[in-house]
């Protein structure tokens, strides 16, 4: 998807709002729906461009917990730079980050926000994901998910922590008084 900004080019400070949706597919993410992105482009006058807004995606995730996939809404700030394609920001012609921001190339007077969008939204993906706060996860003898059915596994206390069984201990060993 690509925006033309030969209408602001010239002047410093004119802005343009983009709001759209990407249908094409991004790699690296599985899409459960259109990309939602809403932009102000800013004209710095000199042939660069900020872009400043949010995209918004409804992804599929597989739950760290679980397994099962499920679809979590992702959203992402975006504060990125793009210049012309030669510039000498530009490292190989190839973008940069500069702190927090990147630095994009463009060409044509025509901004492409495919991978500006994608790169936003794989950044603000959960470090674990979880199909539901309350993920009961998968038993570790049967395998069976628990937020299904319970399962009839003799689990025996699993991963207690040791200062729990220890404690345990000391309340059942104390002598009644
Ligand atoms: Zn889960
Ligand atoms: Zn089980």
């Amino acid at each position: 998807m690509k925006i033309s900004v030969s209408d602001i080019r010239e002047t410093s400070g004119l802005t343009k709002d983009v709001n759209l949706e990407i249908t094409d597919p991004l790699d690296e993410l599985v899409l459960a729906g259109p990309v939602k992105v809403d932009l102000r482009v800013q004209s710095g006058g000199d042939a660069s461009f900020n872009v400043r807004g949010n995209v918004c995606a409804q992804v599929k995730l597989v739950c760290s917990r679980c397994a099962r996939e499920y679809v979590e809404e992702v959203k992402a700030s975006v504060e990125e730079r793009f210049v012309p394609a030669g510039s000498e920001e530009l490292v190989d012609n190839e973008e940069v980050e500069v702190g927090d921001l990147c630095v994009f190339g463009y060409e044509n007077d025509e901004l492409e926000i495919d991978e500006l969008a994608r790169e936003n939204l794989i950044a603000s993906l959960p470090y674990r994901p979880l199909c539901c706060e309350d993920c009961r996860g998968i038993c570790p003898v049967c395998g069976q998910n628990l937020n299904e059915k319970v399962c009839k596994c003799e689990t025996s206390e699993p991963d207690v922590d040791p200062r729990w069984g220890d404690l345990k201990k000391f309340s059942v060993d104390s002598p009644q008084k």
